[in-house]
Order: structure tokens, then sequence, then C-alpha cells
């Protein structure tokens, strides 16, 4: 029987310090291990010189295929575009800074030739990290259980799907993607293999506090309505409140004793304003995902990819 083919798929950012040292090691892992495989290293429109080390990469080993995308469109994209490249029988995704450590490859290739269509890899440990990006992940991942439903606490995106999984999600229309989530949703027979998240030998974390907000709303609003119910919540409770003063001001009134309320007009004036206006931005996020999901354009724009020459296709 012809050896399964692997694909994996690696998004760079900005990596030209750490792209050549992160695919040679994960090719030696591959090859140490016996399995055949194929690299998709996508380039998320970096402003350095990462394409030129993938394209040298992928010179001097031919299972590796590089594909730019025209500018950066976010990891999200990047792992879909390496999703849909992949020609495996099993596909991985992994980061491309090492901290998904590639020494885990073939204990997920064994699970999965044991039966199970995703293997999750789950943070043992969440390697050095700052106590604020610590709160940051446990608020997130608290608020998302209560109003999705979907456990994604230590989850991550160092994962391996099944082809049928992939082409599944290959048909998922919408372009707001959250893997993480979305393959959870996706269900199969998974199972979860603990890894520790390594130090990452060169460069930085790509994620500002201005990304990781965006793509936490994101995922909220993209797995959960019930932030708009919670709009109906606060009416609800506002009209009950202004039913009691109403009274109480009334009867006031009426004994002729107009209470000085200005204390309590303003108060009500600044709660239920702050609320609208949460209640009409909350409304806006939604649309604007409606919109963007309405107009369809695609996840990402692939510029160039990069086959060896002589190397057969297909
Ligand atoms: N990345 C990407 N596009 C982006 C940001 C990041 O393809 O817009 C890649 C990045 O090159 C890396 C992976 O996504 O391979 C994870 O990024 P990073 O290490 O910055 O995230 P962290 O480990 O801090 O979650
Ligand atoms: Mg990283």
């Amino acid at each position: 029987m012809e050896q399964a083919l692997i694909s994996l798929v690696i998004p760079f950012y900005n990596e030209a310090g750490q792209a050549g040292q992160t695919l040679s090691a994960t090719a030696r892992v591959m090859e140490e291990a016996g399995l055949v495989y194929e690299i998709l290293a996508v380039d998320d429109g970096s402003a350095d010189e990462t394409w030129e080390t993938l394209i040298k990469a992928a010179q001097e080993d031919s299972c590796i295929r590089p594909i730019r995308l025209s500018r950066n469109f976010g990891k999200e994209a990047a792992m879909s575009a390496g999703l849909d490249a992949a020609k495996g029988d099993a596909v991985v995704v992994m980061d491309g800074d090492l901290q998904h450590p590639p020494r885990y490859i073939p204990d997920m290739v064994r699970l999965w030739q044991e039966g199970y269509e995703v293997v999750d890899g789950v943070k043992e440990s969440r390697g050095r990290e700052s106590v604020f990006s610590r709160l940051f992940a446990s608020v997130f991942y608290g608020l998302f259980r209560r109003m999705s439903g979907l456990e994604l606490a230590n989850a991550s995106d160092f994962k391996l799907l099944d082809r049928k999984v992939v082409d599944e999600w290959k048909k998922l229309e919408e372009k707001d993607t959250f893997f993480r989530a979305l393959s959870a949703w996706m269900g199969f027979r998974r199972v979860t293999l603990p890894f520790t998240v390594d130090e990452r030998p060169n460069g930085r974390s790509k994620w500002g506090f201005g990304k990781l907000v965006r793509l936490s709303v994101s995922a909220l609003t993209g797995f959960s309505s019930r932030p708009l119910m919670l709009i109906s919540s606060f009416g609800t409770f506002f009209l009950l409140l202004f039913f009691i003063l109403a009274i109480q001001t009334l009867i006031r009134y009426f004994r002729g004793q107009a209470a000085t309320g200005f204390t309590t007009v303003i108060l009500l004036q600044l709660l239920i304003g702050s609320i609208i206006l949460i209640s009409l931005g909350l409304i806006g996020i939604y649309l604007d995902r409606l919109f963007r999901e309405v107009k369809g354009r695609p996840r990402y724009l692939v510029a160039e990819t990069f086959e060896e020459k002589g190397r057969d296709l297909d």
C-alpha cells in the first residue's frame, strides 16, 4: 500500500529570521519518522525577506511548497490558504515559530492512523507568557464557553485534520473564520494531544493588543448571538425600573411633594444612554459581520506560488 501523504500547513508573517530554521527542523522530524510529507509554507504578505527565505528552502527541499498571499490577510486566512492547497491524506496546521514543536507530529500521525479524524494539540503549559496575556486568555475563554458552549481553554491551532475533515472545512462558506472553534464545532472523532509550548527562538509575537481584541470580538460574535439577546434583557430590566420609579414619582407628585430629583434623572440618563450606545455598537458589530459575509469576498488572494522545477505535480 502506498504510504500516506502528510501535509503541513505553516503560516509565516515577517518571520525571515525564523522561517528557515522552522522548515528545516520540521523536515528533519518528518524524515526521521519516515513520513511522506509536503509543507505548505504560506507567506502572509510579509514586509521582510520571508518570501525569499521560503523560496530558498524550497529549492533545497522539493517537499516545501511556498504560497505568497497578496497582502497580510491575517493568520486565519493564511491557514485557510494552506488548507486549500494541501493534498495530503492528513493535514497538520502549526505555527511558524516552533512554538508548536514539530517533535509532536509523529505522535499526531500515529493517533490519526489509529482512526482519529482530528487530533487537537492542547497546551499543557502555556510557555512563558505575560500575566496580562494569561488574564486576557482566561477572561476570553470563560466568556466564549458561556456564550457558545464550546470549551476552548488551552486549545491551540496546532491540529491534525483528516482529509475528510479538510474537505468539509473547505465547504464552509463563512469568510470570517476562527479555526480553533470552527474545527471544534465540526465534531468528528477527536482526541487531544497535550504539548508544551516552546520558547520562540527568533522574532516576537505578532499579536498586538488591538489584533487580539479584534479576534476575540470576531470569535464571540461569530459563535454566539447571546450578546444580541442581552440587549433585550437590559431593556426589560430598565422598563421594570422605569415602572417602579414612575409610580413613586406620580405618588409624590399627587401628594404635592414633587421631588427635586435631579440626581436621579442625571444618573438614569447616563446609565440608559451608555447602555443604548453599547447595544447599538453591538448591533453594528453583527451588521458588519453580515455585511462582510454578504459581500462574499474570498478569505485571501494568492499572489504567487513556487514549485521546484522537475517536481512531478499530482
Ligand atoms: N501569523 C500570520 N499572519 C499574521 C500574524 C501571524 O501568518 O498576521 C503567523 C506567524 O508568523 C506565526 C503564527 O502565525 O507563524 C503565530 O503567530 P505568533 O507567534 O505571532 O502568535 P502567538 O504565538 O503569539 O500566538
Ligand atoms: Mg508564537
